[in-house]
């Protein structure tokens, strides 16, 4: 049986680090530079700007710009996307005193909560399982919470570059120097447009990585430092969509069981969320973990299916689709945490780490409080005026004093015990819910997604056809996800392009946004993998599955406004 990870994409994390090469009076000089404008990044740029009105000795040391924080999408939040039920303990800690809960965007508390377990015509409310209980917790749009965050943090001092990507990790005498940002206006083969601005060097004294989940230079820095955890990451993908309704929904809901399928080969495990998005608009997602066998899977047309189940296709009744998106989640837990979050200048967080309670389905309090541990540990490096590893080791103390370790120290074999199956994995999350985490399984392994062996069933026969109003086809769903990437441009996608026809199939079912096609075959029986990278959503699946996506040209992808 052919596995995704028997054809390694042809990409060597070696190719993204370089010395800096602009000389030395072109590069752009900052003190601290954070990689990726989401809750973890803009948290920490919200901190520096905090300690340094504090101490502004400090920041005139740092120079003109004290603090920048770099985006690949067109604008802080625009490839944001969440649930997003937030426990707001991590805001009151960044906040401080004079927090309250109403001065952010947000859509409320949890109003009630309902579990279901869903067959095809029937759902059969559950008590909701601890771990899904949201009583306490508040309604975001992730994409919205990250524009205003991104303000709060300009006004800090921060500086905020969007439309730029991070592309390779700058290291010199075994130091993090900086980043050195992608090229803009080439074309498909790589040539200069009109239009042509090369990449800078930006250098700082600490690089901060928050690039989220399948970050790019994360990935790089983890090979390039030795920093990688005993057990793999793993990654469930999410699809969701943002709808207008007629009738306002009174409390989130989650769902188990279809179209999801139970039998242990499949190794299908997941479930959907719909949550309330104010008086007038639901979001409402599937999540599924990469781990599944199932060649002809597509989470995307799962969702589709799971939308005219009768107790879904009643709450979506008279309502309008107004947005979609996917990303990826880290779902390896404890376990696949890195060995340090820290290298010589240069520190790790939030979900490129891994930092994701998957069985509450929770990432953003842990987002933000790393990114604010990392600034007071890159401030009290600066302060001794060094940034060597250990000035900068005290964000890992700081991480493992934190909730962050702790809650995700009680889940730790949460995720891996579902490769047991749908009932055992089930049976074995309740005792360790029941005795918070201290029931002692053992370290269980985890497989990476892509070694998972692959079947092929006739599963995509029974995906619903797209009708346009309620059911949709992936490129509807990518135009609905406003996504700009330029056609033209550079392929951002890398994979082995002559596959078995089974991977070639994985990876065109997997793809939400339609990149992949399976073309022609070969006398040896392997099929060539067509590309139109220019639809992709940046969800980072492929990652997971046995290729490697690299950030497009800063700009390109979806514009969320809602997720
Ligand atoms: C469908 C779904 C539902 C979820 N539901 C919930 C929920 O209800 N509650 C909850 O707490 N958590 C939830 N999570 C998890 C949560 O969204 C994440 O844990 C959280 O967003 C992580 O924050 P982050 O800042 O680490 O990364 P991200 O939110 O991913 O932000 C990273 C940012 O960095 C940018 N970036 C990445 N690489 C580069 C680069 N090289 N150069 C420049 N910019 C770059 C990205 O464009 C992005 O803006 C959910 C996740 C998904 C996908
Ligand atoms: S091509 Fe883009 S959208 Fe498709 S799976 Fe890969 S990362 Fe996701």
């Amino acid at each position: 049986m052919a596995r995704p990870s028997n054809f390694p994409p042809p990409f060597s994390a070696r190719d993204y680090v370089a010395e800096p090469t602009d000389p030395a009076d072109e590069r752009i000089e900052v003190g601290v530079l954070v990689v990726g404008a989401g809750p973890a990044g803009l948290a920490c740029a919200i901190r520096l700007g905090q300690l340094l009105e504090e101490h502004p000795e400090m920041a005139e040391r740092l120079g003109e710009v004290p603090v920048a924080v770099l985006e690949k999408g067109k604008q802080p939040g625009s490839h944001l996307l969440s649930g997003a039920v937030v426990d707001p303990k991590a805001f009151r800690h960044l906040f401080g005193e004079r927090f309250r809960m109403h001065d952010l965007p947000s859509y409320g508390p949890v109003p009630g909560e309902s579990v279901y377990v869903l067959t095809r015509n029937a759902a059969w409310p559950i008590p909701p399982p601890p771990p899904m209980r949201n009583h306490g917790n508040w309604i975001f749009s992730l994409s919205q919470l990250g524009r205003f965050l991104a303000e709060r943090a300009e006004e800090g001092g921060a500086m905020i570059l969007p439309e730029t990507a991070a592309e390779k990790l700058l290291v010199s005498h075994g130091r993090v120097m900086g980043v050195r940002t992608g090229d803009k206006g080439r074309n498909r083969e790589g040539g200069e447009l009109g239009n042509f601005e090369a990449g800078s060097d930006l250098v700082a004294k600490v690089t901060v990585l928050a690039e989220g989940t399948q970050g790019h230079l994360t990935g790089v820095a983890l090979d390039r430092f030795s920093l990688r955890g005993e057990e793999p990451q793993v990654w469930e993908l999410a699809v969701k969509e943002v709808w207008k309704v007629a009738k306002p929904l009174d409390r989130v809901i989650h769902t188990l069981g279809w179209p999801l399928r139970t039998g242990k080969k499949f190794r299908e495990f997941g479930g959907s969320f719909i949550y309330p998005l104010g008086e007038d608009m639901v979001t409402i997602g599937l999540v599924v973990g990469l781990d599944y066998r199932d060649a002809a899977l597509s989470v995307h047309d799962l969702l589709q299916e799971l939308k005219t189940h009768p107790k879904i296709r009643k709450i979506l009744a008279g309502g309008e689709r107004l947005e979609w998106g996917a990303k990826t989640i880290p779902s390896g837990g404890f376990n696949s945490l890195p060995r340090e979050l820290h290298a010589p200048g240069l520190l790790l967080c939030g979900d490129g780490v891994g930092m994701v309670n998957v069985p509450r389905l929770k990432g953003i309090h842990y987002a933000i409080e790393s990114g604010r541990l990392a600034a007071e540990a890159a401030f009290r490096a600066l302060q001794r005026g060094e940034t060597p590893a250990s000035a900068l080791s005290s964000y890992d103390e700081a991480v493992r004093d934190s909730f962050i370790w702790s809650d995700l120290h009680e889940v730790r074999n949460m995720r891996q015990v579902f490769g047991r199956g749908f009932f055992v994995g089930g049976a074995l999350a309740s005792a360790m819910t029941m005795s918070k985490g201290r029931v002692e399984l053992g370290k269980m392994a985890a497989e990476p997604d892509a070694d998972q062996p692959l079947l092929v069933t006739d599963r995509d026969a029974s995906y619903p056809a797209p009708d346009g109003k309620l059911t949709f086809d992936k490129l509807s769903s990518v135009f609905a996800s406003g996504n700009k990437t330029r056609d033209d441009q550079p392929n951002h996608i890398q994979i082995e392009r002559r596959v078995p026809r089974e991977v070639a199939q994985l990876w065109a079912h997997m793809c939400p946004a339609q990149v992949y096609e399976v073309g022609r075959e070969d006398a040896d029986g392997t099929v060539m993998v067509d590309l139109a990278p220019s639809n992709c959503v940046q969800c980072g699946a492929i990652t997971a599955k046995g290729g490697r996506l690299t950030p497009p040209e800063g700009g390109s992808g979806p514009e969320y406004t809602r997720t």
